[in-house]
């Protein structure tokens, strides 16, 4: 199995340098060359076996030569055996046909974690490697949040051999548990940056960082946002678990799925389970206020919000202008419906879909706007639906649901998916299922979902949804750095801290 790069410049490449790396060198984002075949019974093969199993079938089939079944097998169990169930991922009824897919049983209580726990075994796997082979390898992840992934990117990177992590947060502007949850990590190899400044300053600290070639080098400066493939990959498993734990159910169901998507990671995953032979409805994408992509699938122009730029929501981790793992899609969109039909030959469509890829993101980039033909819209509307849903729809979901017999808490960002499921077009047959995918513990975003339901006449009080491992996190020791908002002052902190 080898990749390439959307914007068709790199091809090639092998899983272990798409980890590595991340983002391609022309700006592209790594796609596997050919979508893998299943085993021709995988649907009677594989219906029995755990998260872990299914998990190492599916991974197996997109690295290559680089991993051997065995260490795929080892490297997912050592990243599940952090979660709080052994199913992983737990199918729960919530109506009839509606079911949620709860992603949110890792250490951070957040979906990131499915993603990022492996990603992290992945990391450490191969920079040993290397450095057993004689070269000398290491990593620096540096990173900028706005509470939600840096603790999952933390947990994922705490005590990782040959790994420093540094993560900058805006001081005081995340909440305290979310504070907590990444300052408390004491871990040697794992460094918190609070920055005295806003989100957005974080973030430019990181790209000057990026920028400078030479820090970059000396320091091997990587990144663990949701571009990187192995993170997609990783999400492809529950697709196809949740299918199963279905069937078993329900033998004749047929899944849609719906998903809240920002960045477009969640949801891709799904695309590459139906890519891959699995069974889908439809997959609909469930957007906030932010709703570039929900805006795209009903027009066909992919277009920036420029002039309000992005907008604070209760789901802030769906709080996005683009979406960076949409170019994925869009790939497949242009090679099947943008490439001129009389271009045969597949090897010259897939370069051609590569520079249409890299004209759309250079017209992105520089007029905030692109738009596709109306035969490609039609084509990403039959695998794609979508919706948006409101602040206040939000809020009213979130009630709604907690005042059911039985009741159900649903966090922010699940109930935006949740309302997009009862709200949009209800195609499918009487087989269809509904599976929401819940991406985070309501106790993450307690202020939102106490707001929503007390509100409402309940008197349900934080501590009584804290999850058992987050009780006490707030009086725990903690260790962060306390730094201007300089780019020179927080590289000095990394060259401080690493020992190269
Ligand atoms: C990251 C995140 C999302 C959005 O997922 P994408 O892959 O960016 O679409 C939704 N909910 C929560 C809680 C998240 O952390």
């Amino acid at each position: 199995m080898k990749y390439r790069s959307t914007r068709g410049q790199v091809s090639g490449q092998s899983f272990e340098d798409v980890v590595l790396e991340g983002l391609a060198a022309d700006g592209g984002l790594y796609i596997p060359e050919e979508i893998p075949q299943l085993p021709s019974n995988w649907q009677a093969d594989w219906s029995q076996l755990s998260f872990v199993e299914l998990a190492t079938e599916l991974i197996y089939l997109f690295v290559g030569t680089d991993l051997t079944r065995d260490q795929v097998s080892h490297l997912v169990s050592k990243s599940y055996s952090t979660f709080d169930t052994p199913q992983v991922a737990p199918l729960v009824p919530l109506s009839n046909n509606l079911h949620v897919l709860e992603l949110f049983h890792g250490p951070t209580f957040a979906f990131k974690d499915v993603a990022l726990q492996f990603l992290g075994n992945l990391f450490e796997f191969f920079l040993q490697r290397r450095n057993n082979r004689g070269e000398a390898s290491r990593l620096t992840v540096v990173g900028a949040t706005s509470g939600d992934t840096g603790s999952a990117a933390i947990y994922g990177l705490r005590g990782k051999d040959k790994v420093d992590v540094f993560i900058l947060h805006p001081k005081d502007r995340v909440s305290a548990i979310q504070e907590a949850q990444m300052t408390t990590v004491l871990d040697e190899n794992v460094h918190n940056v609070a920055v005295q400044g806003t989100f957005d300053d974080c973030q430019d600290i990181v790209k000057h960082l990026f920028g400078q070639k030479e820090f970059r080098q000396k320091y091997s400066l990587g990144a663990v946002n949701s571009i990187n493939w192995a993170r997609i990959l990783a999400q492809i498993t529950y697709y196809f678990s949740s299918f199963f734990a279905l069937r078993r159910q329900y033998p004749e169901a047929t899944p849609k799925f719906v998903v809240p998507s920002g960045n477009f990671g969640d949801i891709l995953a799904g695309f590459y389970a139906q890519s891959l032979g699995l069974p889908v409805e439809r997959l609909v994408v469930a957007t906030n206020a932010n709703d570039i992509l929900d805006r795209f699938l009903k027009s066909g122009t992919y277009e920036k919000n420029a002039e309000e730029g992005v907008l604070a929501t209760p789901s802030p981790a769906m709080d996005i202008l683009v979406s960076s793992n949409f170019e994925r899609f869009l790939w497949y969109l242009a090679r099947d419906n943008e490439v001129p039909e009389d271009i045969t030959d597949l090897a010259e469509r897939e370069q051609k879909a590569g520079e249409i890829i890299a004209q759309w993101m250079d017209k992105l980039k520089t007029q905030g706007s692109f738009s596709v033909s109306p035969k490609a819209l039609q084509a990403a509307r039959k695998i794609f639906g979508s919706g948006r849903c409101s602040d206040s729809q939000t809020l009213d979901t979130i009630a709604k649901y907690y005042a059911r017999s039985p009741s159900y808490l649903l966090d922010p960002h699940t109930a935006v998916g949740v309302y997009v499921a009862e709200t949009t077009e209800t195609e499918g047959s009487d087989n269809t299922h509904t599976i929401c995918l819940s991406t985070a513990h309501p106790a993450k975003f307690s202020d939102a979902v106490l707001k929503a339901v007390n509100d409402n006449g309940h008197q349900l009080d934080f501590g009584s949804i804290l999850p058992p491992p987050l009780v006490g996190i707030l009086e725990k020791p903690r260790r962060c750095f306390d730094c201007e908002n300089s780019p020179d002052k927080v590289a000095a902190h990394i060259i401080d801290k690493v020992k190269l």
